[in-house]
């Protein structure tokens, strides 16, 4: 069975595993013993180790390999001048996309109604957390500290201070000739870790999705049916005919090619609610499976992975228009302009990891003056839809970074037609792409 069937197998098995122990733990008197094995040594015990420690491995080759792809793609580049259409490509088709999404979510739920006739009675308490100021994010994209913001994880920071070493690199002689060839060298070998970490995934997204489901409580997506299906019927819509369409308009690929590449990212977003924890995936799925330059992929995935985020824009939509119907607010059409400008920017803002659209839907209520606590009555729900939205959300990193790849001439259309190209981890030298 090939690698990516085994992670979607242990995704099924996972699945099904937790529901069992939901409803096993459900139906238990707490004070048994069986309870105690079942929940203590088992969901919390050993599929939350496992679990966790598959999530850390992750997160710990987030920022070397940002970095060195980065910097090998910098390179890559040389002294041409593209690395400027490249960055408007990617970001304007990210805010584009990003649009849509909101639009589509506003427009799909005010035809559907998923708040109408919905108890405003929250359930839950909750104490909304403050959105940081938009003056403050842009200025934090620049690093004062190098060091600080590669311990922190912080992304932007990173990306940033890796243009700088790449640039600086090409113009260093031979000095900088030596620099890349090392840091080339190093490139090969956290790629190498990513491929160890997806050799290992269907046992780390068995434990984390039987510990998730085991532990996620489903009776509130009954109660909140309409608002849980409506946004997954956008989530996938997006997911799946949206980008087709992008990618189909903008360029000859095939779309159900890029698809079937998705499925072992999609796994993996799927499971740790992560786009942040996805990105090694993602970003070596897109360089050896897609086939686009790291000259590409090195700069739009890891920004893609921090800044775009469609799937969260699509949930920003539709929970404003479902907390505004249970409240009985009409949305006027400036508010609903409103909607789609600071979702788009909180989209922006939301840090790449599980559950942040969340606090970020906070601002987005606000200022469409909305009231806050409205957050309180989705959030029985979000667990499972944040792990969708998170999904979509990488597809789009995967997708506009094959546009401009394909633009730029830095696509290897062999490699992106190849079903192939590192299926098997260990070809991954074959399948270098080469522009
Ligand atoms: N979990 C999402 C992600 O990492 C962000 C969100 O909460 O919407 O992409």
């Amino acid at each position: 069975m090939s690698l990516t069937n085994r992670i979607l197998l242990a995704m099924v098995l996972g699945i099904s595993l937790g529901s069992i122990l939901e409803i096993l733990l459900g139906n238990l008197d707490t004070e048994t013993q069986l309870y105690g094995f079942v929940y203590n040594g088992l969901v919390m015990g050993v599929f939350d180790v496992l679990g966790r420690i598959f999530i850390a491995s992750l997160k710990l080759l987030v920022v070397p390999l940002v970095l060195v792809s980065l910097i090998c793609g910098m390179a890559a580049l040389g002294a041409s001048s593209r690395m400027g259409p490249i960055a408007g490509k990617t970001l304007g088709l990210y805010l584009i996309t990003t649009c849509i999404a909101v639009t589509l979510g506003l427009a799909v739920a005010i035809i559907v109604g998923p708040g109408n006739g919905v108890n405003a009675i929250a359930s839950v308490d909750f104490v909304p957390k403050e959105a940081p100021p938009i003056k403050e994010t842009l200025i934090n994209i620049f690093p004062t500290n190098p060091v600080a913001a590669m311990a922190e994880g912080n992304m932007l920071q990173v990306i940033v201070f890796a243009l700088l070493v790449g640039f600086a690199m090409t113009r260093a002689g031979e000095a900088g000739e030596r620099l890349i060839a090392w840091f080339q060298d190093l490139e090969v070998v956290v790629m190498k870790m990513v491929g160890v970490l997806i050799e290992l995934a269907p046992y780390g997204v068995f434990a984390l999705l039987t510990k998730l489901f085991a532990t996620m409580g489903f009776e509130t997506i009954f109660d909140l049916a309409k608002y849980f299906f409506t946004l997954l019927a956008v989530l996938l819509f997006h997911g799946l005919v949206i980008y087709g369409l992008v990618l189909r308009t903008l360029t000859p690929l095939s779309p159900a090619v890029l698809r079937a590449k998705m499925r072992r990212v999609w796994a993996f977003a799927f499971s740790t609610s992560s786009s942040g924890a996805t990105l090694p995936i993602t970003l070596r799925t897109v360089e050896k499976r897609l086939g686009v330059n790291k000259s590409v992929a090195g700069f739009a995935v890891p920004l893609g992975a921090t800044i775009n985020m469609d799937g969260t824009a699509i949930m920003q939509g539709v929970a404003t228009v479902f907390i505004a119907q249970v409240y009985g607010i009409d949305l006027s059409s400036s508010q609903l302009l409103m909607v789609v400008l600071t979702a788009t920017l909180a989209s922006i803002g939301t840090a790449a990891v599980p559950s942040a659209g969340l606090i970020m839907l906070s601002l987005v209520l606000t200022q469409a003056g909305l009231p806050v606590e409205g957050v309180a009555l989705i959030l029985g729900v979000d667990r499972l839809l944040d792990m969708v939205r998170t999904a979509v959300n990488v597809t789009g990193d995967a997708t506009v970074s094959t546009v401009v790849a394909y633009h730029e001439g830095q696509l290897d259309e062999v490699v992106y037609n190849d079903p192939n190209a590192d299926l098997e981890l260990d070809s991954e030298e074959s399948t270098e792409a080469v522009v």
